[in-house]
């Protein structure tokens, strides 16, 4: 690994964790989500990284992907709040994310918080990738909760957020070993629902998948801007505070018709469960750099 690119991740994870410092302060029951939204991406850009995805806050059942983009959707007393960030510095991903508990579900979210603690016990190169989802899922399964199946970890790359290896959450005994510098998120989810998670509701997430040509010049307008995310996600709420409500919609709608998009929509537990969840990146060597710990 080159040192620029070393140095760019490291500091990427950086700001990330800060981000997730700064962001907790800010989570309290009657605070507005997209308020604290708002200035968690001003904070990550104050620090002079670009935004990866969309920052997310799910709450109890959703485990992901939940982005609000009204004002009046408020935390409140109770809620497992997921909070997720990613930062990139020159393309260099770093991703994670931790649970605020505005509760009394503090086992809940120590099951998704060690069992991400025992997974990065073991990286180092020639670990086998089943290895890691066995001893998530026995960590999670020892705390009395289930872990979430269908939602891994995942590979991170230059301007890639989900690329290989897949990083599972429970035993798939998949004998692919980690290589030495190797980037990867790993991010175990608990619950006490079902473990499988579906999608629901309305997207306000998106990602560019491709582009083609565009008729209106409304939506070749609202394309223009899209594609200054370099092909990473996007939240809807970016594009409203640039073309308004309606011709944003009407715009996404046309480039989802076209194929262009992918949507990400909320992803719930399949039982209602509540949800934990718990994320460092870390760069895979002898002694694995997790980058997204500060301390
Ligand atoms: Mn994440
Ligand atoms: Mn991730």
């Amino acid at each position: 690994m080159q040192k620029e690119e070393l140095d760019s991740f490291v500091l990427a994870g950086r700001i990330a964790c800060d981000a997730l410092d700064f962001g907790e302060k800010l989570i309290k029951p009657g605070q507005s989500m997209i308020l604290i939204l708002d200035q968690i991406e001003e904070f990550i850009k104050s620090q002079g990284a670009e935004l990866a995805f969309p920052p997310q806050i799910s709450l109890n059942n959703v485990a992901a992907h939940f982005c609000p983009d009204q004002e009046d959707v408020l935390l409140k007393e109770g809620d497992v709040v997921k909070l997720d960030v990613g930062t990139s510095i020159n393309g260099y991903i770093a991703d994670t994310a931790r649970t605020i508990d505005l509760g009394n579900n503090t086992e809940l979210v120590n099951a998704s918080k060690d069992a991400l603690a025992q997974a990065l016990k073991l990286i180092r190169p020639g670990v086998q990738i089943g290895e890691l989802g066995k001893t998530i899922q026995e960590t999670i399964m020892s705390h009395g909760f289930s872990p979430i199946r269908n939602l891994s970890g995942h590979g991170v790359g230059r301007y890639r957020i989900h690329g290989a290896p897949t990083i599972p959450n429970v035993e798939t005994g998949d004998i692919t070993e980690l290589k030495e510098n190797q980037t990867i998120a790993i991010e175990p989810f608990a619950t006490t629902g079902a473990g499988i998670v579906y999608e629901s509701g309305v997207s306000t997430i998106f990602t560019l998948r491709y582009e083609k040509p565009v008729r209106s010049p409304m939506a070749r307008q609202v394309l223009q801007e899209i594609k200054k995310y370099n092909g990473l996600p996007f939240a809807s709420r970016w594009l409203t505070k640039k073309f308004g409500v309606a011709k944003t919609s009407i715009a996404l709608r046309e480039l989802s018709q076209l194929g262009m998009l992918d949507a990400h929509p909320p992803l719930l537990d399949k039982a209602q469960g509540l949800v934990s969840q718990a994320e460092h990146s870390v760069i895979v060597k002898d002694k694995a750099i997790i980058y997204t710990k500060n301390k």
